[in-house]
């Protein structure tokens, strides 16, 4: 709604000298005023509109006009507040300020879908109008999230969100309430292949307009690093990170050490289901503890059953090495040092959940 009006003022720029005031019927002091109209916008955008000047008796305020030729003889500096009188620039440079940040951001997204494509990262996901890029949505646009699964050389596998809209901003809510980060926000039915190429005309049509590296999503299956090693994009570092540490907790306070624990570590191997029941506990078989010693890690998990889930689904592993520790000390009670590492492994498989 715009909100507009007019309104008007009176100010005194100096002194007009003594003369006769033909209503006082003597000589008084007369102030230099100008009157002025102006309109305004939401009152902050305005503009003057009419200027009135006059030398006032500062005895009975009548005046008498005077040309604008010897109000400015006598007045150097405008007497109208500058926000009366140019406010309205204020307009040009709001709409000028939106067009620079737009553009910014243009460019930005640009760059970053550009960057994306070039070193693309399982988890990436793109924004674009899926009525352009997938099957299945008739309406145009239907903007929504394609999630790139994996990357083989210069061929990207996507899965595309169930859900698109004819608003982005319905997508960037969905993103913001974290709905883009569930399961089964994509539908892992139908892989959707694009080349690199494909992507860059792609962007450069603006069917793609947007990227986000940091959702907080998980993807099914994990893919290899350069070094060969298993690796997971199944979670955020922190979130991973939070999974392990939780998942030590939840065991280190269930686990009864004998005495006798040597000071070497020992791996059990732990597959569980979503939900964190366990399903299996397997003292790895260069663990160097006794029986006894192997019999309370194993206890240990056991009585930690249900492993920590809820909060966690995005790092949750099916199969997971703890690593326990005994830094035992017979002259410290146990709990001085953190007894027991786990380590959440980065297990490979084709379907996390
Ligand atoms: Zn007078």
């Amino acid at each position: 709604m715009i909100i507009w009006g007019s309104g008007g003022g009176v100010c005194i720029a100096g002194d007009a000298g003594t003369r006769d005031c033909p209503v006082c019927q003597s000589a008084q002091r007369f102030d230099l005023t100008v009157s002025y109209r102006y309109a305004h916008i939401w009152y902050a955008f305005s503009w003057v509109t009419s200027r009135q000047y006059q030398a006032v008796c500062s005895r009975c305020h009548n005046g008498v006009a005077l040309t604008k030729q010897e109000f400015q003889s006598r007045v150097s500096k405008d007497p109208i507040p500058a926000m009366r009188r140019r406010g309205w620039v204020l307009i040009p440079a709001i709409v000028g300020l939106v067009i620079v940040v737009g553009a910014f951001q243009e460019w930005r997204q640009g760059n970053d879908i550009a960057a994306s494509i070039a070193t693309p990262h399982a988890g990436d996901i793109y924004f674009a109008d899926l009525s352009k890029v997938v099957k299945g949505f008739d309406q145009s646009p239907a903007y929504g999230a394609l999630k790139l699964v994996s990357a083989d050389g210069s061929t990207l596998t996507f899965v595309a969100a169930k859900t698109a809209y004819n608003q982005k901003r319905r997508v960037d809510s969905d993103l913001r309430s974290g709905k883009v980060g569930a399961d089964d926000y994509f539908d892992r039915d139908e892989l959707v292949t694009l080349s690199t190429d494909q992507l860059r005309q792609l962007q450069s049509s603006r069917v793609i307009y947007d990227v986000n590296h940091n959702a907080n999503t998980s993807v099914s299956g994990n893919t290899k690093n350069t070094t060969g090693e298993p690796t997971t994009a199944s979670a955020t570092p922190t979130l991973a990170a939070d999974y392990s540490r939780a998942v030590m907790q939840a065991v280190q306070t269930q686990w009864i050490r004998p005495d006798n624990t040597p000071a070497t570590s020992c791996k059990v191997r732990v597959t569980q289901q979503p939900g964190g029941h366990i399903t299996g506990v397997d003292v790895e078989s260069d663990c160097p503890y006794d029986e006894a010693g192997k019999r309370s890690v194993v206890n240990a998990v056991r009585r930690a059953d249900p492993l920590p889930y809820q909060g966690y689904e995005q790092a949750f592993q099916p199969t997971i090495v703890l690593t326990f520790a005994s830094m035992y000390d017979a002259s410290q009670p146990s709990s001085a040092s953190s007894p027991l590492h786990a380590r959440a492994a980065a297990q490979r498989n084709d379907e996390s959940l």
